[in-house]
């Protein structure tokens, strides 16, 4: 397995001698962050490919600053990515041979989640160390910790990034894994060391929908404050071909029907800006022709034709870390139309660059947007209301950019990477401070 170490050209991946000797006396020793469907080194902004995967990648980084010696492991799904991806010093993501070496639906995972157990194990043996702490993610991985549990001690984190109980209420099809998935989930949250919310929504959707038992502790999403918010909007604007007076709506984010796009695009028909040369929207995220998110964008392009939207709204498809910053900075309102989202990183990340946010009222959002200081909340699906909500940050531009200030003033103070890094460091260090009470009281056996 280490035969194949790719290092990764990354910003992140650069440290300095200096750097590197500091974590080195800082050792927090190791954990294992495991995110069996959403790869942390994989390209974001495309089908299954979104927040779960910024979330590992970004949180693995900023726990290796802080001293921890991090594995990030996931399935690999094509012959072609390499075993190992050095992202950094102490940050690493591995890649386990379980099933197919091919892209499979998260619902059709499961079957292949014992072979990835054993495959972990194999790791383990070969490095030589069993990892005391294991932070799992997504009902999948929760069921990976959960039999690792019973193979070796330690001690199991939990982020579920998303709730069956919840996402089942708004499908009209159950697929045939919700049962087991909810049945997962259930036994995660009794007997997970900690469970991590991400917002106190997701942790009153846990006690009303799940279960009444289990150790929550909230710890939300996170955003790189350097990079978000480097860009001032006219520079950015310029960088884009955007005109300085142009009236731009954004929306960034996976072609999922659940992102309620066509809201998005049947607001912007009703607005009072609709026929005026300025107004623009920029539905920008990535698909792949055949795929799911490909035939949804099919379909929201359908839409914007049949509504004669053409002329003002573009599809700069899946835009990278450089590029998100200059989109954020030149919007003069970032909408998530969401149906539901459990916490909704985009939000953030346009918060953090001082644009503000007109999002569903559901789920994490109603956490990390303040109505009428940050943005505007309003009922999901609801085309009239997003309208009417776009329309006034449009036409008061003074008051969007007051929103924009204090909502790059709220996520600086608590929604950092590094923030979410020593919330986590505190969780993780009082569970290994637990472990060692445990074995120093644990009664010797007599040779
Ligand atoms: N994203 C990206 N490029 C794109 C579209 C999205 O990098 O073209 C990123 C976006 O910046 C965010 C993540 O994908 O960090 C989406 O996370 P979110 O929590 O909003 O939604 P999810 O995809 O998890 O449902």
């Amino acid at each position: 397995m280490k035969n194949q170490l790719h290092l990764l050209g990354s910003r992140q991946g650069t440290y300095s001698w200096g750097e590197k000797s500091i974590m080195l006396i800082n050792d927090k020793g190791r954990l294992a962050l495991i995110s069996v469907s959403g790869d942390p080194a994989a390209e974001i902004g495309q089908e299954e490919a979104g927040g779960q995967n910024v979330y590992v990648r970004q949180v693995g980084l900023a726990l290796a600053k802080q001293g921890w010696r991090v594995d990030m492991f996931t399935r690999r799904i094509d012959p072609e990515q390499a075993n190992i991806v050095q992202h950094a010093p102490n940050c690493r993501t591995i890649r386990l041979t379980a099933g197919p070496v091919q892209f499979i639906n998260r619902d059709d995972a499961f079957g292949y989640l014992p072979e990835f157990v054993k495959q972990f194990q194999a790791f383990q043996k070969q490095e030589g160390y069993q990892y005391p702490l294991v932070h799992t993610n997504y009902w999948l991985s929760s069921w990976v910790g959960m039999e690792l549990k019973k193979l070796q001690p330690l001690k199991q984190i939990h982020t579920y990034h998303s709730l069956g109980a919840v996402k089942y209420r708004s499908v009209s099809h159950l697929p045939a894994i919700a049962s087991t998935r909810l049945a997962v989930e259930k036994a995660c949250l009794e007997t997970a060391d900690r469970i991590v919310a991400t917002s106190p929504q997701e942790e009153e959707h846990m006690r009303n929908l799940v279960s009444g038992k289990g150790m929550i502790e909230i710890v939300p999403c996170g955003t790189d404050i350097q990079r978000m918010g480097s860009i001032a909007r006219q520079d950015a604007r310029q960088q884009l071909g955007i005109p300085r007076e142009a009236k731009v709506v954004l929306y960034v984010g996976r072609f999922d029907r659940r992102k309620g796009i066509e809201t998005l695009v049947r607001a912007i028909a009703k607005s009072r800006w609709q026929g005026n040369a300025d107004l623009r929207l920029m539905i920008a995220g990535g698909y792949r022709p055949g795929q799911s998110d490909g035939m949804e964008c099919d379909r929201i392009k359908t839409i914007v034709q049949e509504l004669g939207l053409n002329e003002i709204v573009t599809f700069p498809g899946r835009l990278t870390d450089a590029e998100l910053p200059s989109y954020y900075a030149a919007a003069n309102v970032c909408v998530v139309p969401s149906h539901y989202e459990p916490f909704g990183l985009v939000a953030i990340e346009a918060m953090a660059c001082g644009t503000p946010v007109v999002a569903s009222k559901v789920g994490g959002l109603q956490f990390t947007v303040v109505p009428e200081v940050t943005g505007l909340l309003v009922p999901p699906q609801d085309e009239a209301a997003f309208a009417e909500a776009i329309d006034r940050i449009l036409s008061n531009p003074a008051w969007g950019e007051q929103l924009g200030e204090i909502g790059r003033q709220r996520v600086e103070i608590a929604m950092s990477w590094e923030s979410v890094a020593y919330r986590l460091t505190s969780v993780y260090s009082k569970l290994l401070a637990q472990s060692a009470v445990q074995s120093v009281q644990k009664p010797q056996v007599a040779a």
